[in-house]
């Protein structure tokens, strides 16, 4: 359910409010909207309409039931776009796109260093590069892990951006939230539900890809595994689907972007990089991101793709990720949007 409050409703109103709910056995969520407060009730649907006795609380202007099954995720519980500031600095899901570059994997010093100079020259908002690899084969490369972490830390202070890594285990997951400004759940992980409600206990934004086999529908009930625990600082990732297609890695599924756009108030952003699997795709799905309304976009850039551990085919080059950006400008324009 959803409890409207009046637009005058005073502190002491909402902490009754929220009192209450409590008491009937709900969780309450807080979702602050730009000119009124809305609170999420969640819990048991078979005893919703206790709720109800809500709506004769002092500031509450009416008690509404959640439809969706996404209850926080959901556009019926807050009808403007949420904004989720990073930093300072960086945000996503206003006016201005956000880029996330950086390698698949942090390999060295000297390669981490070079690619956050690299993104950040070229206009790159934030810095990705796994530390711990979710690889198909046990024989892959599996990630520098800890020391991944302190190098990916340390190119995120040099160059001044904030870095995102992928958590694949509730294990590791508060020493990976020491390090990170963002945690990224891969598509392996987007349904590993005790690791969802372990991350949606940390106070640091994720980003949450779609699992390579899950409807529009699972990603955003995956969202509110996370949000459920308090976390509301989600990012969704359309990063491709499989299909029978063989031409490309994955199928990037651009139809996800204005269907998200419509299903919830979460920002949105694409990834080319895993959805095509092949370089020469990569930039020509950006710009079709950017029109779709993606709010940003999570690119694979190496500055020696031939050489990567892993992921090196879809990885751009500097020179190439440089050239794309300056190409995106004018796709952003086109779409309303700053880059
Ligand atoms: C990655 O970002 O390098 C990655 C492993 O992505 P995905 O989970 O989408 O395969
Ligand atoms: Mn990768």
């Amino acid at each position: 359910m959803i409890v409207v409050m009046k637009s005058g409703a005073t502190k002491t109103d909402k902490e009754k409010v929220l009192d209450r709910i409590r008491e009937l056995g709900y969780k309450p969520h807080v979702i602050h909207g730009t000119t009124r407060d809305v609170i999420g009730a969640v819990g048991d649907e078979r005893k919703k309409l206790v709720l109800q006795q809500i709506e004769s609380m002092s500031g509450v202007e009416s008690v509404v039931p959640i439809l969706k099954p996404y209850k926080l995720a959901s556009r019926e519980v807050k009808k403007e776009k949420s904004i989720i500031k990073i930093t300072d600095e960086v945000s996503i899901g206003g006016r201005q796109l956000c880029v996330i570059a950086g390698p698949c994997a942090v390999e060295s010093e000297k390669q981490i260093m070079e690619s956050a100079e690299a993104v950040r020259t070229a206009g790159a908002h934030m810095l990705r590069g796994g530390a711990y690899k979710p690889r198909t084969s046990p024989y892959s490369f599996q990630g520098m892990k800890e020391k991944g972490l302190k190098l990916l830390a340390k190119a995120g202070r040099m160059t001044g951006l904030p870095i995102i890594t992928e958590v694949v285990n509730p294990e590791t997951a508060d020493l990976v939230a020491e390090y990170a400004d963002v945690l990224q759940i891969g598509t392996r992980n987007a349904q590993n539900f005790e690791l969802l409600k372990k991350i949606g206990k940390t106070k640091k934004p994720v980003l949450l890809k779609r699992g390579m086999s899950m409807t529009i529908k699972e990603l955003l009930m995956s969202a509110e595994y996370i949000m459920s625990e308090g976390n509301h600082r989600v990012i969704l990732c359309e990063r491709g689907i499989r299909t029978f297609e063989t031409a490309t890695r994955n199928t990037l599924d651009l139809s996800a972007v204005p269907v998200i756009n419509n299903e919830t108030h979460l920002p949105v952003v694409v990834d080319p990089s895993h959805g095509t699997g092949h370089v020469r795709y990569v930039a020509p799905m950006a710009y079709a991101a950017v029109a779709s309304g993606a709010d940003g976009l999570i690119i694979e850039v190496h500055p020696s793709p031939e050489h990567a551990t892993s992921d090196g085919p879809q990885s751009q080059t500097p020179e190439a990720f440089m050239e794309m950006m300056a190409k995106l400008k004018l796709f952003a324009e086109a779409a309303g949007r700053t880059l």
